[in-house]
């Protein structure tokens, strides 16, 4: 393939990709927008493995029969409520591949393009503050998202940790990145200096994410998807590879734009998320007495359904986790068929990563017009007879709003307790993912269900 047509390949690669993106950003359209980012992939790499710079051909399809098949056996195997999982390993690849491709390219710089000394100079700390630039945001993407990885597996305390100093600990680990740098480039490249600070990125990357606490999880996968974006962009500098340039910059972009949009919908403030919680007061979940729960059953909760005229479901990690959504698409059917008006209501960090409940009901073919976010619903509550919250816990919090001690306190949530009845499914008293216990389940028009929200809404069902 002549230089001409890899690039003009480039270009029909990269407008399939903001394709992909654009497609990606609707229900609707997701699925053709998968279709769009397969097929500018597959151009990127035809394009890339016959390029006149290529070689060791044999070796490149070896290494893609091995991680295609990988991805391929993990892809099937995952389920829906591991995916973050897979999503944050799959980022500390990136970050591990910005990380060698740093190292290779220093070890084997390229050759200069420039024909007098001063071009070549210039080229040359260029090449250099990429090579150094690259290594730090690929080693602290990769830490990061190990530890991201953990955290959301649960092999990691979801706490935050909190080392004393830590914020005076982050600004130093930056301040002497930037000095090394500066010996870096000023040395032609001393192999001290990217080996000190590689380990000193590493360590930062661990650190910035082990001090986030699980209520702010979302917003750290979406990051990293960002870091990992500018891992990707700057591998591409290295590389001289536009493409990789272009990609990792929509990547990055649009994974900053996504941790901004959940920090508005989580009331967080985006610098203190990502600073690993500055200026957060660290308050420890209140063991104050609740008061006594009321339980229901599943033939109650029919005729209590039978006899409303509005219903709203609020869906969470829960309804995932026991994969009630075909049940629950059932029930739905059934009292739209009586003429009851149901409708969901979606909070942005439902279940485990963002749009997990909408994939969720699009997948049991609940219509899509019935599936409203949590801003177009939250008014509504008041004039709604049944609430039923299945498997939400801190999605459903009233403590985000009342308890300014919470430690998800000013989380916007779905105000469910405005509603005549709230009927709650979950197995047990426990806490959800953020560890505070919900003072919903202890209000006078809540009644739990408890029990696998499957079986539950099976039975509901049943007696419907
Ligand atoms: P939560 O994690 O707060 O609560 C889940 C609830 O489901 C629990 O009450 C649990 O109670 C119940 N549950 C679990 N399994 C079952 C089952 N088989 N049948 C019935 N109930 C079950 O869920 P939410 O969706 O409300 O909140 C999401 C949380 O996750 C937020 O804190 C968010 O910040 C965090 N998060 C969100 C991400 C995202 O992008 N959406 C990513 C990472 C974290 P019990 O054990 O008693 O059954």
């Amino acid at each position: 393939m002549s230089a001409g047509l890899v690039q003009a390949a480039y270009i029909v690669a990269a407008l399939f990709f903001i394709l992909s993106l654009a497609g990606l950003s609707k229900q609707e359209s997701a699925k053709s927008g998968n279709y769009y980012g397969i097929a500018g992939m597959a151009i990127a790499l035809i394009a890339t493995i016959f390029s006149p710079h290529s070689q060791g051909f044999a070796w490149i399809i070896v290494a893609m029969v091995i991680g295609g098949s990988i991805g391929v056996y993990y892809a099937k195997k995952v389920e829906m409520t591991e995916m973050p999982e897979l999503v944050a390993i799959l980022h500390s690849f990136v970050g591990m591949a910005a990380v060698l491709v740093g190292y290779n390219s220093y070890l084997a710089p390229p050759a200069p393009v420039s024909v007098d000394a001063a071009g070549i100079h210039a080229e040359h700390v260029i090449h250099l503050v990429e090579v150094f630039l690259g290594v730090f945001i690929g080693a602290v993407t990769f830490t990061g998202s190990i530890v991201a990885f953990g955290k959301l597996r649960g092999v990691i305390s979801s706490s935050p940790l909190n080392l004393p100093h830590k914020h005076k600990l982050n600004l130093a680990a930056i301040v002497v990145s930037l000095l090394l740098m500066y010996q870096f480039v000023s040395n032609d490249g001393s192999t001290f200096a990217l080996i000190v600070m590689t380990l000193i990125a590493f360590a930062f990357g661990y650190h910035l994410v082990a001090s986030i606490g699980g209520a702010d999880m979302p917003v750290v996968v979406s990051m990293l998807n960002s870091y990992s974006g500018w891992a990707a962009a700057a591998a591409g500098f290295m590389l001289a590879n536009d493409l990789l340039i272009v990609t990792g910059a929509l990547v990055g972009s649009s994974g900053a734009i996504l941790s901004y949009i959940m920090c508005k919908a989580m009331n967080r403030s985006f610098v203190s998320v990502i600073a690993g919680g500055f200026g957060q007061e660290i308050s420890i979940s209140s063991d104050v007495e609740q008061g006594e729960h009321r339980e229901t059953s599943a033939e109650e909760v029919a005729e209590l359904l039978r006899n409303s005229k509005s219903v709203i479901i609020t869906p969470g990690y829960g309804m995932a986790v026991a994969q009630a959504q075909y049940p629950v698409h059932e029930i739905t059917e059934k009292l739209r068929a009586q003429g009851i008006e149901v409708r969901f209501g979606i909070h942005p960090v439902a279940g485990r990563l963002p749009g997990h409940m909408n994939v969720l009901l699009a997948e049991a073919k609940v219509p899509y017009d019935i599936v409203l976010e949590m801003d177009e619903i939250n008014d509504d509550f008041p004039q709604t007879d049944t609430v039923l919250v299945i498997g939400a816990n801190d999605t459903v919090n009233p403590a985000a709003l009342e308890d300014p001690n919470s430690p998800i306190a000013g989380m916007p949530v779905l105000e469910v307790w405005n509603a005549q009845n709230v009927i709650v499914f979950k197995r047990s008293m426990n806490t959800g993912y953020a560890g505070v216990q919900n003072p919903l389940f202890f209000k006078e028009n809540t009644q739990m269900l408890f029990g696998d929200a499957k079986e539950s809404v099976d039975a509901i069902s049943k007696a419907l």
